[in-house]
């Protein structure tokens, strides 16, 4: 199944990310990321049978953050399908990611599932139909990256509760439309332990993979249905980057899924997913190197959706 190898392609790009000055700042409102190294680089391909290879600090653990709300959003739509999208939209918001404005004008029905407000409601109906939200998300990463070690930092999600004030906000704003099931402090915790989450390039361009095997787990297992799967990179190419959905279809022209710990997971339906780290972000809170390396990715090859 092995296409031809991207390793030539990653090399050269890192070696091109090493002479690019501006690098952007890491995220600071969670101080526990702010500590990180803006010259931090790493890229890693894998392919549909579980091939990964990478460049830089491909292996080195970072905080996934919003790269986990596709993995919930796949977990939850597996178990409930379409009942979900009544409950949180598919359309790109034009806001920021933490933004509360639009609740208000639709009935606490968030946009999409990769803001946080519906990536909140994607972890409460989680929570509510496994008990354990986070714990789920946590097994099935652990599964389809081949590594055990996985987990969450108690120290990212403390600092991140420390300040969760918005993110609370959002959470008992659409309580009171009744479009979230648990107590605020439930689901804030579990939404938190969420984004906590560590993991490397590697191991997340692996657990991607299903998404690139148009539904189908590592050990062979369906997760989601053909048409799912194409439904969840549809929504990650027209949201996963907030309101720069659109300038990274432009740019980079792959489904696409951002965190403020820096990285970004972008998938090639039917042929490979990637993952890219670098802290620096952009005002939108999405990784500068991480996009432009994506961006010379899909260039140089000519691979992309497009
Ligand atoms: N934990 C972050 C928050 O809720 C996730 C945001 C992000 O990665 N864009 O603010």
């Amino acid at each position: 199944t092995s296409s031809r190898s991207f390793r030539p392609v990653l090399e050269h790009i890192a070696e091109e990310m090493e002479h690019t000055p501006s690098r952007g700042r890491p995220a600071d409102y969670i101080p526990a990321l702010a500590a990180r190294d803006p010259r931090s680089f790493g890229m890693a391909v894998a392919e549909p049978d579980g091939t990964v290879y990478g460049v830089g600090d491909w292996r080195e653990p970072f905080s996934t953050q919003s790269i986990t709300k596709v993995f919930t959003l796949a977990l939850d739509l597996a178990r409930e399908g379409d009942a979900l999208w009544e409950h949180v939209g598919r359309e790109p918001s034009g806001n920021p990611f933490n933004s509360l404005v639009q609740l208000e004008y639709e009935n606490g029905i968030p946009r999409n599932p990769f803001i946080n407000a519906g990536a909140l409601v994607v972890t409460d109906r989680l929570h509510t139909r496994t008990g354990d939200a986070a714990g789920e998300l946590l097994a099935f990463l652990r599964a389809e990256s081949g590594n055990p070690a996985l987990d969450f930092d108690q120290e990212v999600a403390a600092s991140e509760a420390a300040h969760g004030d918005r993110n609370a906000a959002l959470a008992h704003f659409m309580a009171s439309y009744g479009n979230i099931d648990n107590p605020v402090p439930v689901l804030v915790d579990q939404y938190f332990r969420q984004c906590s989450l560590t993991a490397s390039c590697a191991d997340l361009a692996l657990a991607t993979g299903f998404l690139a095997r148009h539904g189908i787990r590592a050990d062979g297992a369906r997760l989601l249905t053909r048409s799912q799967s194409k439904q969840v990179n549809a929504v990650m190419l027209t949201c996963g980057t907030y309101d720069a959905a659109g300038e990274f279809a432009y740019r980079v022209g792959l489904p696409g899924k951002s965190g403020v710990g820096g990285g970004i997971i972008a998938v090639v339906p039917g042929r490979c997913t990637l993952c890219v780290w670098s802290p620096g972000l952009d005002e939108r809170g999405n990784s500068v190197a991480g996009v432009a390396a994506l961006e010379r990715f899909t260039t140089l090859t000519g691979v992309s959706v497009f």
